[in-house]
């Protein structure tokens, strides 16, 4: 698998030596950890985050479950897909939606995270679903931001609400709230806000980002994140969760040569989910995140 490269063929290559041994002692142990340690390391997995799953892992693995196990290599393995699989939110998580619609969708992130190109895949995506998204353009940061916007909409099939002359452009807070107004005047059963993007964090445009959270009371939040980003993602992802305390994650840009670090880092320090991931630039290269699949998409 490209986008694991590294973690899984280390893993894979610690699991089979530990497949040549019949009972682990703590050494073997030890030494399994070391090497699972050192594939989250180069995976980018955040630092204190590797050290709560190495611990928890050594520590199962030293337990009885391991020494009553037939094949006690095979129990680690098991034990590192259900940490895993615990860390990546467990469950596959649905995007909610509201009991009154219009379902209010607000994206956030930095600038080049995927966030337009995953509102028109998210826009086509509910289409297909029988769904009629409005897409919002209240990126008014970047000049281009609303033609780009646009673009995406028109190749998703989707409508747009974008700031006319003189109703309120400039203010990305009111294009918000009209949009949400729009779509309950033109019954759009779900809209999707698209945010200003930002090279860095930056207090002015998370304030921002916050107003139109009070604003337009989305019913999800999602923070969009770039799976290439390494160890920035968590830094990146506690300014955004404290900032506008998102709901759920996407994970963009899978398809690169991201090595899924950014996805147990964000999922492990935000506690939120992560609901899509994005693997391409096309429209329909979109899929909900399955937490099993990616951790064994890790292991494999
Ligand atoms: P925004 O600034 O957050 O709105 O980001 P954009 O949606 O403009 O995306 C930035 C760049 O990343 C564009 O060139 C997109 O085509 C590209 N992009 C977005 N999502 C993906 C993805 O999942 N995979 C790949 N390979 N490229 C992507």
């Amino acid at each position: 698998m490209a986008t694991f490269g590294t973690l899984s063929d280390r893993l894979t290559e610690t699991f089979r030596n530990l497949r040549t041994k019949g009972k682990l002692s703590p050494a073997d142990v030890d030494g399994t950890v070391r090497e699972i340690r050192r594939a989250l390391l180069d995976a980018d997995v955040a630092l204190s985050v590797v050290k709560d799953f190495t611990a928890t892992v050594r520590e199962r693995a030293l337990g009885d479950e391991v020494s009553r196990a037939l094949n006690p290599a095979q129990q680690v393995v098991q034990i590192v897909n259900e940490e895993l699989v615990g860390i990546l939110g467990g469950q596959q998580r649905r995007l909610q939606f509201a009991k009154n619609p219009p379902t209010v969708i607000m994206l956030a992130g930095l600038q080049g995270s995927g966030k337009t190109t995953f509102a028109g895949k998210l826009a086509k995506m509910l289409e297909k679903d029988g769904h009629t998204p409005l897409l919002v353009a209240a990126d008014l940061q970047r000049p281009n931001a609303v033609n780009q916007l646009q673009v995406v909409a028109e190749q998703a099939g989707a409508t747009i609400y974008a700031p006319q002359p003189g109703n309120g452009v400039g203010d990305p807070v009111r294009v918000a709230r009209d949009g949400v107004e729009q779509a309950r005047r033109a019954q759009h059963d779900v809209v999707i806000i698209d945010t200003a993007g930002r090279l860095g964090v930056d207090a002015e445009l998370m304030k921002q980002a916050a107003d139109i959270r009070a604003a337009t009371e989305p019913d999800e939040v999602l923070f969009v994140i770039d799976a290439m980003i390494g160890q920035d993602a968590v830094n990146t992802a506690k300014a955004f969760q404290d900032g506008v305390d998102f709901t759920g994650v996407v994970l963009s840009k899978l398809d690169g040569d991201a090595r899924g670090g950014a996805a147990l880092s964000v999922a492990s320090m935000t506690g939120r989910p992560i609901i899509y991931a994005s693997t391409g630039e096309g429209l329909d290269d979109l899929e909900p995140f399955h937490p099993d699949r990616m951790a064994s998409r890790i292991l494999d």
